[in-house]
């Protein structure tokens, strides 16, 4: 597996036959810079696709499933204008979601966050700052960023999240060393809309439609005003087809709080 580890053995091991040639053959310097850009290339790749696993392991899509449900997830809310409205087009589909919530958001509008639960949908953290920098934090900083938006929520609903989803879905060591201390379930996606991309909203309701399968992971945004124009016609597609979105606990069977 294309592993940050396994990149690593793989490179020092090339490097070790390298050094070790050197004793017999004059080894052109190329080939060393080609070893560094094949680590370089790998490890960037794999660090901002959440799919490869590269540094840690996370739920993209559960491939198991033979039933027709997705999870609809949605980041960076939540927004005082645009969650309800989300909220009420879920409601008249009987459709179930996540939201990984910031927590700089949760603290303007912790009503939402109430109401978000009540209405039998996820609440997951998405850090306090969602900071640009956030890749670039230090692994304690990454665990404070994680905790204080877990307690902010404890002091809303009474209940820990455990599923997180790190800023655009970039990960890296440290990110990978801070989930260990905090022990969340990495949650990514296997369906990017690009919602905060894309203009114009036909187009983003076909990059979601034509990947849709039995256990996809959408990745939408409650912080877009298209996302609400999308979200209507995604619904009438998922019901028109059989499918029925749910929450990714149930998705994955796995726990949304402790
Ligand atoms: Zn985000």
């Amino acid at each position: 597996m294309l592993t940050f580890k396994n990149i690593n053995i793989i490179s020092v091991i090339l490097l070790t036959g390298l050094l070790v040639s050197e004793l017999y053959l004059n080894i052109p310097l190329l080939a060393y810079i080609i070893l560094g850009l094949f680590w370089l290339v790998m490890t960037t790749i794999g660090s901002f696709n959440i799919l490869w696993n590269y540094h840690l392991k996370a739920f993209n899509s559960n491939s198991d499933l033979k039933e027709k449900y997705v999870a609809i997830t949605f980041d960076d809310g939540p927004n005082s204008n645009l969650t309800p409205q989300i909220l009420q087009l879920l409601k008249t589909y009987d459709a179930k979601a996540t939201f990984f919530c910031i927590g700089k958001q949760i603290e303007q509008f912790p009503g939402m966050v109430k109401t978000i639960v009540k209405d039998g949908h996820t609440i997951g953290n998405h850090t306090y700052s969602h900071s640009p920098q956030f890749d670039f934090y230090k692994k304690q900083d990454i665990v404070k960023e994680i905790e204080k938006t877990n307690e902010l929520v404890k002091s809303i609903i009474g209940k820990k999240m455990k599923l997180f989803r790190p800023p655009y879905g970039v990960t890296n060591p440290s990110i990978a060393k801070a989930i260990k201390i905090t022990k969340h379930h990495v949650i990514g996606w296997n369906i990017r809309s690009l919602d905060t991309v894309i203009k114009k909203d036909y187009k983003i309701l076909n990059r979601i439609t034509k990947k849709v399968s039995p256990g996809a992971v959408i990745l939408l945004h409650d912080s877009q005003e298209i996302t609400v124009k999308v979200l209507e016609q995604l619904l009438l597609f998922l019901k028109e087809n059989g499918y029925q979105s749910i929450t990714i606990d149930n998705l994955f069977n796995i726990e949304a709080y402790a």
